[in-house]
């Protein structure tokens, strides 16, 4: 609970509150008016976050509202920043950059040359966002999304290292005027919410698909429960249905009504209980931007010329020091993700493969870049 009442601690103090720590895991807090009555306090409060508590103290923890309310005490603050990314030494030499760039992309219908590689500064953007999925049962979490405004790559696959880089930099460098305008402008709205939007349901899906196996296992189960119970008595009233086949008379023909009515009810119970299934199951998921930290760091940049038939285009990607890693291509339509990318005939877009995949229709490929709504040859349009 260390973690929780540092924060409440850090929280509390920036409101204007004397913190000061009792044991056994505990706060003393010392709070100014408006806090106090915000939080429903008295001026003096003990807060506790361990299993045992100091005397007269309040549990506080992750469960109940506690989280919230001390989420709207920050507000706003803390949700955007940046920072420039200062490497601990002197950047490490690139040896043999085409090698480098040769295991970092693959280019299977064009050909490439690396002209120039030079050191650059770039803007990284880094991209919290907090999911809550909820059926039978509910999970949430956080999704980083990463990019690199500089080239258009995606580099969710380093993100994580950079991230603990920083973490565990103390030192909080905000880029100097030089910087930011060597690392060119970021991307206006309407670019960054294009490159979100398709990179979060990606990444959301990867992220809830563990619990989504696990209920699909528990809806299997509970269906098999369910269509068991019901076949077993669908039977059973068919058999004695069966047996009354030969029978004549009043009571036979009453028997026999009687035993329909029952398979009809066992039907419709039957259908019920699945409906009810499917709604305690049905998955909802909400996502929430959270936090965003835009981060200037120092690159080398590749300078490639792709070269598709006639035509040829300048691609640039950077090569991280930081986390030694060179990242992938940038692309004009699709994820963004993987070595693999695919250059177009007629405006030499570079996009993922899916991007100049035939048309599930007529067959013929075509660019997704290019024609993003539907098949240029049969109108075959893309939901
Ligand atoms: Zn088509
Ligand atoms: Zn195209």
């Amino acid at each position: 609970m260390g973690a929780l009442r540092n924060f409440v601690s850090e929280v509390l103090e920036m409101e204007g509150s004397a913190v000061e720590a009792v044991e056994p895991d505990g706060l003393e807090v010392l709070a100014p008016e408006p806090l106090r009555a915000l939080m429903g306090w008295p001026e003096l409060v003990r807060l506790g976050f361990g299993a045992e508590l100091p005397a007269g103290a309040t549990a506080v923890g992750f469960e109940g509202d506690w989280l919230d309310r001390f989420g709207a005490l920050l507000g706003d603050r803390g949700r955007w920043a940046e920072r420039k990314f200062v490497l601990p030494g002197p950047p490490p030499r690139i040896h043999d950059p085409a090698r480098l760039l040769d295991h970092a992309i693959e280019f299977p219908n064009a050909v490439w040359r690396l002209q120039e590689v030079s050191a650059a500064w770039t803007r990284c953007l880094l991209l919290a966002f907090r999911y809550t999925a909820v059926s039978d049962e509910k999970r949430e979490g956080l999704v980083w999304l990463g990019f690199n405004q500089g080239t258009g790559a995606v580099i969710n696959g380093f993100a994580p290292r950079l991230r603990s880089l920083l973490a565990a930099d103390a030192q909080w460098q905000v880029p100097d005027p030089e910087v930011r305008r060597a690392a060119g402008s970021a991307w206006d709205a309407s670019v960054l919410d294009g490159r979100v939007r398709a990179l979060i349901n990606h990444s959301l899906r990867n992220e809830v698909e563990p619990f989504l196996r696990t209920m699909r296992r528990r809806l299997d189960r509970d269906r098999n429960r369910i269509h068991q119970y019901h076949s077993d008595l669908h039977l059973l009233a068919q058999k004695k249905l069966a047996a009354l086949a030969g029978s004549t008379g009043e009571k036979a023909e009453n028997d026999r009504k009687r035993e329909m009515l029952r398979i009809a009810a066992i039907e419709r119970e039957y259908a019920a209980k699945l409906g009810d299934l499917c709604h305690n199951y049905a998955l909802r998921v909400s996502v929430d931007w959270v936090q965003g930290l835009e981060l200037f760091v120092p690159v080398q940049r590749f300078q490639v010329l792709v070269k598709r038939r006639k035509g040829e285009k300048l691609m640039r990607l950077d090569w991280h020091p930081a986390v030694r890693l060179m990242e992938p291509p940038p692309s004009d339509w699709g994820l963004g993700i993987g070595r693999s990318r695919l250059v177009c005939d007629d405006q030499l877009h570079i996009t993922d493969p899916a991007g100049q995949s035939p048309c599930p229709s007529c067959g013929r490929a075509w660019c997704r870049a290019c024609h993003p709504t539907a098949c240029r040859r049969c109108g075959h349009s893309i939901s």
